[in-house]
């Protein structure tokens, strides 16, 4: 009898498997949107029609006529725009009140890659129910969890944003730790949480080998130890980089290491803490990107006077035309995230969509916001030639919400709808991903070496 189910269930699966590929390969999907917001312009054109085949956008305009047989979604009452790019997080590692005092260096000892991987794939489909279709996961990510999560939302195992990783942050002897000799020495406690690069042939060593194991950004501690990295160890990483198709990203927390990262020419400047008026004006200059990481003031993180100074340098980033992009560092829980009208834990993505608080105490124009959320985080993805505008050949990826985010960008707090390569994650509110789920691959098996 068990038997007999299993052969039957079986069979239903791999039926039900065989149609979801087909629909997803052939199917025409025409959604009537409301309102279409062009982020790039800050302006919105009523009454769209979007059609979607496969994976790709095939048409956009405001009387197409809809293919027969082609799957109707009825957006007529909402707003539609690209989906949202988080340009600076951590999705494999969260560090916690208990047991380890918001220590991360604890988190690393306690936490196994496994593990971490599994919570990032968790954070992955919380970001997405956010509408957040793209995240650059910088650094802190165990062994190449990051990687292997985008491999697998790539293979189609589970649904996720697609995911930009960094593998490993690479720094000069400490990274970021500062961790006891015995523990150095003896046990290699930096790796894999940090690569060890100090010389010119480690730097170029390090790079090749996150970019081998799946990276599609590299990122640099410049100045996380005084020794530091030079303008002439930027300049050869960035040179490295480009020959695996990756752009730097530094991260900085002194004014001397971000002059020397704005001297070498990193593509994108993580943290905004250290920056001065002078060096946003050579960033707006240069066209360097900034994932300032402007977290707010809440009941389960930061300070007041924190939140002042990063609002501040928020606001004059913005004023000096400095590229911003959206970004959090988010990678930290504590027993406070909880919403306080409802009790209710806040999601990944929710905590995410709190950082415009920052954005709205630096007065920046709902518009602009938008830009950052999008457009401007696609750039500083590297991927503004596949995703992020809503025209033809550009994957499907966009989010719905009533409202207008133009006036208020708020709105971005109620997310209807999210569709991924075409695929429809979430509708009327609720997550419907079946369709993402899936034994076998859908792409190469080799996924990380696709663009
Ligand atoms: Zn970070």
């Amino acid at each position: 009898m068990k038997i007999r189910f299993a052969v039957f269930f079986s069979f239903m699966v791999a039926l039900t498997v065989g149609l979801s590929v087909a629909q997803r390969q052939s199917a025409v999907t025409a959604i009537k949107a409301g309102r279409l917001i062009d982020p790039e312009t800050g302006t919105a054109a009523a009454n769209q029609v979007i059609l979607v085949e496969g994976e790709k956008i095939t048409g956009v305009g405001p009387n197409l006529p809809i293919p027969s047989g082609a799957t109707v979604i009825d957006l007529s009452q909402l707003t539609v725009l690209p989906g949202l790019v988080d340009a600076h997080t951590h999705m494999a590692i969260t560090y916690k009140e208990e047991p380890e005092n918001n220590y991360y260096y604890l988190t690393y000892i306690m936490d196994s890659t496994a593990l971490r991987a599994i919570q990032a794939a968790s954070n992955g489909m919380q970001l997405l129910n956010s509408g957040f279709t793209v995240v650059r996961d910088v650094g802190n990510n165990a062994l190449y969890a990051d990687a292997a999560l985008r491999q697998a939302i790539e293979q189609g195992w589970l649904p996720g944003p697609t995911v930009i990783p960094s593998g490993p942050m690479i720094g000069s002897t400490g990274g970021q730790f500062w961790p006891t000799p015995e523990m150095y020495k003896y046990h290699n406690i930096m790796f894999p949480e940090y690569i060890d690069a100090n010389s010119p042939d480690e730097i170029v060593r390090a790079v090749r080998e996150n970019m081998l194991f799946g990276a599609r950004t590299i990122k640099l501690c410049i100045d996380c130890k005084p020794w530091g990295y030079s303008v002439d160890d930027i300049k050869l990483a960035i040179s490295e980089a480009a020959k695996g198709g990756c752009k730097v990203e530094g991260h900085v927390q002194t004014a001397d290491g971000a002059q020397r990262a704005i001297d070498a020419g990193v593509y994108i400047i993580a943290h905004n803490n250290a920056l001065t008026p002078e060096h946003h004006r050579q960033m707006a200059e240069k066209g360097i990107f900034l994932a300032g990481t402007d977290t707010p003031f809440t009941p389960y993180r930061g300070s007041e006077a924190a939140f002042k100074r990063t609002v501040a340098n928020l606001r004059d980033a913005w004023e000096k035309k400095v590229l911003v992009t959206y970004s959090t560092d988010f990678d930290y829980w504590n027993e406070r995230m909880k919403d306080p009208k409802t009790g209710e834990w806040l999601t990944r993505g929710e905590l995410t969509l709190n950082f415009l608080e920052t954005w709205k105490a630096a007065g920046i124009p709902p518009a602009d916001i938008l830009r950052a959320m999008t457009m401007n985080g696609y750039k500083a993805a590297d991927i503004i030639s596949q995703r992020g505008p809503i025209k033809p050949g550009f994957f499907a990826d966009m989010i719905a919400v009533p409202g207008n985010p133009l006036g208020d960008i708020d709105a971005l707090r109620n997310v209807r709808f999210v569709m991924k390569n075409g695929m429809v994650f979430k509708k009327d509110g609720v997550m419907i991903p079946e369709k993402f789920f899936h034994p076998g691959p859908v792409k190469t098996l080799n996924g990380r070496w696709t663009r």
